[in-house]
């Protein structure tokens, strides 16, 4: 039966393993905004497009060729045919991305999209800074993981070494805070908790944990 979950949250809170895993337990679909954000961000970078002109960026984004998957256990992203799921992640894209997520009209071409998705999906986990406010505000969970700056500096900066984009806490950390400034006090969407959001605080949790305690939240 047809079950939505809204997950929001700044980064580093392990929102995105989370939710792929809460939506494989589910035997649910998952849908990752951020990754939507980011491919059109990577359009605008490679159209050399300037970050401080709005309209150019809407532009640039309008006909957005994107494709991107819901299974929880294979990651598809594509941008013109091409997979962009690692280049997505770069340095560049991640930079850029609060400038393009800014832009009223991509919010809107990309929040039709998702509901879209998550109407032909049915069940659904759905990860973003505003599913629970804006997307899927009739969701039949709503959940906002938080943790420290620390903590999620850490895991980002534990995930770069992973995946060899080096080891620098100090300029991860100031990422970070400088994401959740931008989030948090754009006009546009801001990042914040639905008022009917279960806040759950993943700082001195394991990954399992957090796992348990959603599932409880969501099959309850
Ligand atoms: O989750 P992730 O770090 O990949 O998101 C990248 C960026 O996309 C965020 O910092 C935010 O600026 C933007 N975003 C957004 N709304 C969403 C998801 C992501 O504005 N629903």
């Amino acid at each position: 039966s047809a079950l939505v979950v809204a997950m929001d949250g700044p980064s580093g809170t392990g929102k995105s393993s989370v939710s792929r895993r809460l939506a494989a337990r589910l035997g649910a679909r998952y849908l990752d905004t951020g990754a939507m954000y980011r491919v059109a961000t990577l359009r605008v970078l490679r159209a050399g497009v300037d970050l401080t002109d709005p309209a150019a960026i809407a532009d640039t984004v309008a006909a957005l060729p994107l494709s991107i998957g819901t299974d929880p256990s294979h990651e598809v992203v594509e941008l013109d045919g091409d997979d962009v799921s690692a280049e997505i992640r770069g340095d560049a894209v991640t930079k850029a991305v609060s400038a393009v997520s800014a832009v009223g009209p991509v919010r809107e071409q990309l929040v039709a999209l998702q509901r879209e998705i998550a109407a032909v999906s049915g069940r659904i986990v759905v990860e973003g800074r505003d599913i629970g406010t804006v997307v899927l505000t009739d969701a039949d969970a709503k959940i906002y993981l938080t943790a420290s700056a620390q903590a999620r500096a850490q895991r980002r900066n534990a995930q770069n070494i992973r995946e060899g984009r080096g080891d620098d806490y100090q300029a991860v950390l100031a990422d970070v805070q400088r994401r959740d400034t931008l989030d948090s006090t754009r006009t546009v969407s801001p990042l914040r908790p639905a008022d009917d959001a279960v806040l759950v605080d993943t700082s001195e949790l394991t990954l399992d944990q957090t796992i348990d305690e959603l599932y409880r939240v969501v099959a309850q």
